[in-house]
């Protein structure tokens, strides 16, 4: 915002509000539920290439976690996620308390349609109905010009962009690339949940994908047989417990019966109570998932 400004951290959507009064253009918004760490960073990163302020939100959103269990082990620690907001060079945090976000009688839900129904949304029910929710109010609050989002959560992007479409929201909403661990772990706050021999175990997910894609580049288009493989590969590891593998329509994210034009690889996977996802698309070129 100003040369040398350092970081603000503000809590309330009034401070937010006036912080921003003043900020120069383009503004650059970066969700996220804090731990952060280098995915956060890429985002942060991008952002800052990219606009006149970027502004970093920090905020555990209950709407979205469909277990309480989940939302409360979620793992927190503000001052040190303040410290990377810093290092980034982001001009705003917003870190509000529950209450800036769901003032008393707030009531409304956005829900997205079909393009939320398969896969995460299958499996943790309300849990897109709560990123919706809370995206749109982040937009509506910040007047973000951009908005930067992991492919990590593909079909969170999907979602969030059918949203901004139709609610006329002129953000612009941004895909970046996964940022891996070397042995292909994609980055995640929940990832500090996994014991040592779990830890080693996840870069099933990863590999598992690989797979599928090294069979797919070698011609494989049987939707089943891509599953097949993903499915080998998971169970292969004793430690992995999936719950799902999809290989869906790049751009609807439904069920394939065979993969002819841009498609998502994605899985999902439990190590005890931890539940990791992860994805590749086919077809795209860029790493991300095709517009709709
Ligand atoms: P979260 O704090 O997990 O809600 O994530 C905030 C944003 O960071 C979301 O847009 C995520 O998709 C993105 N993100 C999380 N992990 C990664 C990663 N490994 N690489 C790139 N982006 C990520």
């Amino acid at each position: 915002m100003t040369e040398g400004g350092g970081t603000r951290v503000v809590r309330t959507r009034a401070e937010l509000r006036e912080a921003l009064a003043s900020a120069r253009r383009p503004v650059g918004l970066v969700p996220t539920m804090g731990w952060l760490h280098d995915g956060h960073r890429a985002l942060m990163r991008r952002a800052r290439s990219e606009n006149g302020t970027t502004v970093a939100t920090i905020f555990v959103n209950p709407r979205q976690f469909n277990l309480a269990t989940d939302f409360t082990r979620y793992p927190r620690n503000e001052a040190r996620d303040v410290a990377v907001c810093e290092a980034e060079g982001i001009d705003l945090v917003w870190a509000p308390p529950v209450e800036e976000v769901y003032p008393p009688g707030f009531d409304t839900t956005v829900s997205v349609g079909a393009i939320a129904r398969p896969l995460e949304g299958a499996a943790r029910p309300g849990h897109f109905d709560g990123v919706a929710t809370v995206v749109s109010i982040l937009f509506s609050l910040v007047g973000a010009d951009r908005a930067y989002f992991g492919q990590k959560d593909a079909q969170q992007v999907m979602v969030i962009r059918q949203m901004a479409r139709d609610l006329a929201i002129g953000t612009q909403v941004i895909a970046c690339p996964t940022v891996r661990e070397p042995d292909g772990l994609a980055l995640s706050s929940r990832n500090v949940h996994l014991g040592p021999d779990q830890r080693v175990a996840a870069a099933a997910l990863h590999r598992a994908l690989m797979a599928a894609r090294s069979a797919w580049e070698d011609g494989e288009r049987s939707a089943d047989r891509l599953r097949d493989i993903m499915w080998e590969t998971l169970t292969a590891e004793p430690l992995a417990a999936p719950e799902y593998v999809s290989v869906a329509d790049g751009v609807t994210l439904r069920e394939l019966d065979r993969v002819e034009g841009p498609a998502l690889l994605s899985l999902a996977v439990r190590f005890g109570e931890t539940r990791l996802i992860d994805n590749e698309p086919l077809g795209t070129g860029d790493g991300t998932t095709p517009r709709a």
